[in-house]
């Protein structure tokens, strides 16, 4: 993800300078000297937090792990993000993903600020006792930096309810008598977490794109049909038919979000393909997504791997190779899985013409140009997996009124949340020149630039 944020995070901010909405009431030499204080402040994360994690393997074997808790900014509240166990983790990437936390939040007037935590390691490499006193060591080293008004980690990648449930418990323990219910969310529902929680991000995604291609397009219709942008265009083109939707990832984002797909009563879909990190599903009258879900749910998290197992768990599809799911003649592309999917080298293959983030930054900055001026929409990532830090931001709310609110509640208001953003963006994406991630990121660092400014930290 080599330093994509930190790019479009200066293109914003030379767009907000140039069309003159960078804080527009000070005087040329102050604006200038404000902006290069934000240009500072979002470049740059506030505290870079490493440790090496001692771990006593059952072999016998003593390992030292790198992790990572980088706090980016918490200009809007404490920071807030999630923590990723992968292999492929590193100080860049966290960081990286640090700053579209931040991002995340302010575009979604979520009052928190962003950071981002990370684990080398697969923990399919590791037994359940060793991944606990991980889980234990990561919140002892950085104890001093976490708390519900300081910090409060959530799930990523590879990590879900149990990883916080852990981590909350060590949380505890080492401050008695401190509220803590706060301090991790993405916990289970039973240890003080949401209800919903752990399918919000993955139905936040397949709302968003029903809400812009049917609920808006509908509201709308007049006023698009006239317009020649993009979006009009490609989504007009699949109004009346059913849309044809690849999903890259079957986890916890793809995997709802498929879901969500296939019994959508709004828009006609079918899901033709899924994909895991071995194979793609590919069947061209649509896939029978709830079965795959059972199936996935079974077996550890993959799908099915040979025409034998596919046909004893009732499926009817074709087995493709991993990455194919990128390259399918579909109308939408669902990218669920993990950063840098769609890049140079294969940009030129994909077919579909609107695709959505799922995952954090699943197409380069290259790609992304190119797919936009092919005249194809890309739904960013911050505007579309937000679902998950608002279901947190809930969860954080309940815990401090020891009160819970039922699953339609959650989703109500999520969806309520998630709209307000959607209907704020959009006019913005109609009526100037931009992609709509810029957009967003427009949005993001405007609404940053004037808290910053309110609170006397640009000079
Ligand atoms: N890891 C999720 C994200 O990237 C959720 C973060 C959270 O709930 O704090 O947005």
């Amino acid at each position: 993800m080599a330093n994509q944020t930190g790019k479009i995070v200066q293109q914003s901010l030379q767009v907000l300078l140039k069309d003159g909405t960078f804080l527009p009431s000070l005087k040329d030499e102050q604006r200038k000297q404000a902006f290069t204080s934000l240009a500072a402040i979002l470049s740059t994360p506030n505290k870079v937090n490493k440790a090496f994690l001692r771990v006593a393997l059952t072999s016998g074997n003593v390992v030292r792990i790198p992790a990572y808790r980088i706090q980016h900014n918490d200009t809007l509240g404490p920071y807030k993000g999630g923590i990723r166990f992968h292999e492929s983790v590193n100080e860049e990437e966290v960081t990286n993903l640090a700053t579209l936390m931040t991002l995340k939040n302010a575009l979604h007037e979520v009052p928190f600020g962003g950071a981002k935590g990370g684990v080398v390691l697969n923990p399919r490499q590791f037994e359940i006792r060793e991944l606990h006193s991980i889980c234990e060591k990561y919140v002892r080293y950085f104890a001093d930096n976490l708390g519900p008004d300081k910090d409060i980690p959530a799930p990523d990648v590879g990590t879900g309810e149990r990883e916080m449930d852990w981590m909350m418990a060590e949380y505890k323990s080492i401050n008695p008598g401190k509220p803590y219910r706060g301090s991790f969310t993405g916990k289970s529902v039973m240890n003080g977490g949401s209800l919903g929680r752990r399918e919000a991000t993955g139905r936040g995604v397949y709302f968003t794109l029903r809400y812009l291609l049917s609920d808006f397009l509908k509201e709308q219709r007049n006023w698009l049909s006239g317009s020649d942008h993009a979006f009009a265009q490609t989504a007009f083109a699949h109004a009346d038919r059913p849309l044809k939707i690849a999903v890259q990832g079957f986890g916890n984002v793809g995997s709802v979000a498929a879901l969500e797909a296939y019994h959508c009563k709004f828009l006609q879909n079918k899901v033709v393909a899924v994909s895991d990190r071995n194979k793609t599903l590919y069947q061209e009258d649509g896939l029978d997504v709830p079965t795959l879900a059972d199936y996935v749910a079974r077996n550890k998290g993959d799908l099915p791997t040979t025409q034998e197992e596919l046909e004893q768990a009732g499926i009817k599809a074709r087995i493709l190779g991993r990455d194919d799911v990128l390259y399918l003649d579909v109308d939408v592309l669902m990218l669920a899985a993990l950063e840098d999917q769609i890049h140079k080298e294969n940009m030129e293959r994909v077919q579909a013409r609107i695709l959505v983030e799922g995952a954090n930054a699943p197409i380069t900055a290259e790609a992304d140009a190119h797919l936009s001026e092919q005249g194809a929409i890309v739904i960013p990532d911050i505007l579309a997996n937000a679902g998950g830090v608002i279901v947190s931001y809930f969860e954080w709310l309940q815990g401090r009124e020891t009160q819970f609110y039922s699953e339609e509640e959650v989703f109500n208001l999520l969806y309520g949340k998630m709209k307000k953003t959607l209907n704020a963006i959009f006019p913005l994406y109609f009526a100037e020149p931009h992609t709509l991630r810029e957009t967003c990121y427009i949005h993001s660092v405007m609404k940053l630039s004037t808290n910053l400014y309110i609170q006397g930290k640009l000079y």
